[in-house]
Order: C-alpha cells, then sequence, then structure tokens
C-alpha cells in the first residue's frame, strides 16, 4: 500500500543502525612506501595519519531534479539550491550525515529558492551525536533562516524537519553552513538506504537487519528500473516496526516513512521482501496514488519478477482475471508485455505515472495493441501454460540435456544413451565444421 496520509507519516523517531555506512568511510592509515637511495632495497612503513577533514552524506526522502540535487544545500553557493519536487509533509527528512562526528561552533541553514520563495518558516534544525538521538538546535524564522551557536557539540548528522502536523509546497535549501575546526572536504548523495526504527518492536531486530540489508543492496536496481530523465529519486525512508489498530495489516509508505507493522513480521519471518514492494513505493515517488492498481502492479514487479523470481507464484482466474486486479496479476502482465513486445514497459509506464500522464493508450503506444488485446493474449498463453507464462520459450533442441545420476565409489557404468546419443554429437560437431569457426 502507499498514501500520503498524515496518520502514516507521523514522525516520533529516531535512526536505528548509525554506523553501518560508516565502515565504507573510516580513515584508513596511510602506507607510505619509500624507495631507499642507498639500493638496498624497498623499505615498507605505515603512518597513522591523524584525519583532517571529513566527509558528508546527504539523504532526503524527497526526490528532486538534477538541477536541485540534494548536494546544492551544501555547495557554498546561494545560486544554487536542493529543491524537492512534492510537497514535504512532516515525515520527511532532508538530512546530512558525516563519515565521523566532528566538533562544531555554529550552523546556518538557508531555506528558499534563489529568488527568496519557497520559504521554510515551521521548521527545525537538529544534531545528533551518534545518528540515532537528535536534539533540536534551531528553529527556522520568518525569513526562513535558521542559526545555531553550537560551542563545539559533537555532531554527526544534521537534520531538517517540519514541525508536527505541518506540510509545506516544497522544500528549498539554498545553503547549509557547518561551521568546524574540522573541514568537509567531500559532500556527495548518500546511497538508497532505510533508517530502522525498532523502539516498538525490539524483538525484530535480525527480520529488520534481513530487510534492510534486501533493500539498500537491491536499491540501485529498483532507481534503474524506475528511472525518469533529470529525476532523482529519493534516497532515503524512515521504516518504523509498530502495530496496533491504526497499522495497516502488512505494510504502507508515505511521507517519508514506511510502517510496517510488527505483528506481520512475527508471523512471517520469510516475508522480509516486502519491505523491497514498500521501498518500490519510495522510488517510484508518484504524483498522486493513480492509478492505484498499476502502482501496485509495478511495486509487485519489482518484488517478485526482479527481486525474488525465486519465490514468484502466480494463481490466476483467466474466467475472471482482468489486467487491473493490481498486485500479483497485474505484475505477471507487464512482465510478459516486455518479454513478447516491450523490455522498457514498466520503466515507461511508470514515469507516466510518476508525472500523471498516464493513459490505458499507453500499452498500445508502447507495445503496438491496446491493453484489452494484450490481456487477450495473455490469458490464452496464461491457459496454454500457466508455469511457463513469463519463461522465455526454450527450443527443445536448446534445452539441457538431463543427466544420470551417479552413485560415487561405485564402478557400477552408467548408461549415458539416453542423455547423449552419437547422432547428436554428431550434429554439434558438424555444425561447428560448417560455419568454419566458433558458435
Ligand atoms: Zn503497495
Amino acid at each position: 500500500m502507499v498514501q500520503r496520509t498524515k496518520a502514516q507519516s507521523k514522525f516520533s523517531r529516531e535512526f536505528m543502525k548509525p554506523t553501518t555506512f560508516l565502515a565504507q568511510y573510516l580513515y584508513l592509515p596511510l602506507a607510505v612506501v619509500t624507495l631507499a637511495s642507498t639500493g638496498i632495497g624497498v623499505r615498507a612503513q605505515t603512518q597513522e595519519k591523524s584525519p583532517a577533514s571529513v566527509e558528508a552524506l546527504v539523504y532526503s526522502t524527497m526526490p528532486s531534479r538534477t538541477e536541485h540535487r540534494p548536494e546544492m544545500a551544501l555547495d557554498n553557493d546561494k545560486a544554487t539550491y536542493f529543491k524537492s519536487v512534492y510537497s514535504m509533509d512532516d515525515g520527511d527528512v532532508f538530512l546530512v550525515l558525516l563519515s565521523r562526528s566532528i566538533p562544531v561552533q555554529a550552523l546556518h541553514v538557508l531555506s528558499g529558492d534563489s529568488e527568496g520563495k519557497t520559504l521554510l518558516t515551521d521548521a527545525t534544525v537538529e544534531t545528533s551525536a551518534d545518528a540515532v538521538h537528535f536534539d533540536k538546535v534551531a528553529a527556522f524564522d520568518a525569513r526562513g533562516a535558521a542559526d545555531a551557536m553550537l560551542a563545539d557539540k559533537t555532531v554527526l548528522a544534521v537534520r531538517i524537519r517540519l514541525n508536527p502536523g505541518k506540510e509545506v509546497s516544497a522544500l528549498a535549501l539554498r545553503d547549509i553552513t557547518i561551521t568546524s575546526t574540522t573541514k568537509i572536504s567531500h559532500v556527495q548523495l548518500g546511497p538508497g538506504r532505510g533508517f530502522y526504527d525498532l523502539s516498538e518492536a525490539p524483538d525484530l531486530t535480525d527480520w529488520a537487519r534481513k530487510a534492510e540489508q534486501q533493500m539498500e543492496e537491491f536499491w540501485p536496481d529498483m532507481a534503474a528500473l524506475l528511472y525518469s530523465d533529470r529525476f532523482l529519486t529519493p534516497n532515503m525512508v524512515q521504516v518504523v516496526y509498530r502495530t496496533g489498530p491504526d497499522v495497516t495489516p502488512v505494510a504502507a509508505t508515505g511521507g517519508g516513512v514506511m510502517t510496517v507493522n510488527s505483528a506481520w513480521c512475527r508471523l512471517h519471518p520469510e516475508d522480509t521482501g516486502l519491505t523491497v514492494h514498500e521501498t518500490a513505493h519510495v522510488i517510484q515517488a508518484s504524483s498522486a496514488y493513480n492509478p492505484v492498481w498499476l502502482i501496485e502492479g509495478v511495486a509487485d514487479y519489482i518484488r517478485w519478477i526482479k527481486f525474488e523470481p525465486q519465490n514468484y507464484h502466480v494463481r490466476i482466474n483467466p474466467a475472471t482475471a482482468t489486467y487491473h486486479d493490481s498486485y500479483r496479476t497485474t505484475a505477471t502482465f507487464l512482465a510478459w508485455c516486455e518479454l513478447h513486445y516491450d523490455s522498457r514497459l514498466v520503466t515507461k509506464l511508470n514515469d507516466d505515472v510518476r508525472f500523471g500522464k498516464y493513459t490505458s493508450d499507453r500499452f498500445r503506444q508502447y507495445c503496438g495493441k491496446d491493453v484489452d488485446t494484450l490481456w487477450s493474449e495473455f490469458i490464452a498463453a496464461y491457459r496454454a501454460d500457466p508455469a511457463y507464462i513469463i519463461v522465455p520459450q526454450v527450443a527443445p533442441e536448446d534445452k539441457p540435456r538431463p543427466l544420470p545420476a551417479v552413485k560415487a565409489g561405485t564402478s557400477k557404468p552408467v548408461d549415458l544413451s539416453k542423455s547423449y546419443n552419437l547422432r547428436g554429437i554428431y550434429k554439434d560437431g558438424e555444425q561447428f565444421r560448417i560455419n568454419g569457426g566458433f558458435d
């Protein structure tokens, strides 16, 4: 499910797992190899070098465009700025994560675009020493600026979010200045990541870690499958594990927050891939939840066809099913259309949905046949062979030849005549010679 309602995007959580990415950013001892001038040989020496600077990763739960990338909030150029494509909800976050904590003297954040519009006035700046627990250090004023004197406060992360219950048409950030004796030498967009919160479900640590690893590893593939020109998909989502009457039975995503029903996780230890479906919703970054069947069909296509095809199964009732049944039925239909008509169909349809350009005529445009005709063909194919509906057809002679089982440690002869016959081997060799080269 995907939704952008206040109830689902309530923000009251802290980040967990603060240090995983830091492992990649640890400062490595500098190995210095010196050629000895005496000619005796090579002398190697390792120096511990004290890091003089840090690196920063930038995260946003909101999509942007290439001309207003998140890093532009930290480029020391007030002419350039970050701007989200859609509205900012009180669950949305803009986050700067340093490669290690540093003492900070002052923070200055200036919102708005280059014309001084889209000011942020009902929001706060927070810092954290561990990227788990955050303290409010400044509020935005009527001019859209926030300033904090921090007196060498230890800072690992800086985040900007709206005050509870607020929403603005877009987030625009012109400048974030972190004044420190330690230089920030490099700023870049962080790799896609879920920041999970288990404060209400600490028993699900293993489940959440596995889910998070899966969604992060597959994030770049999802971003590529759901690519739009000059569009930067969100690279962050907050994953909250909890249960209760206000939580959907499985999971819901919207407004920067993925809420996973912890009761479901306890009953379904194997179902961690559901977070991949939800992450697809984060990356889809659709302007509206419409059409629902296609958004859900694409999210299931991402999970079942692309992420875990080994666990995929579908059962369709040919008499009653429709292409707009959502979820796996739609996912299977999309995969079948890609196999036979347009291998980039899902990317194109997602782009249409993302920007509100989808019409049912898109199928005709991309596949050369209208969606009802395609569906009729799909159902005929499904009736004929449901097990191989989205498996490419392989000619019998190209299928692997089964081999007989061999019992190790015996001298019993094995009959290979059914697996290899002289004629087959001869034919292969004949082909090779006829072509006069490799085939
Ligand atoms: Zn969904």
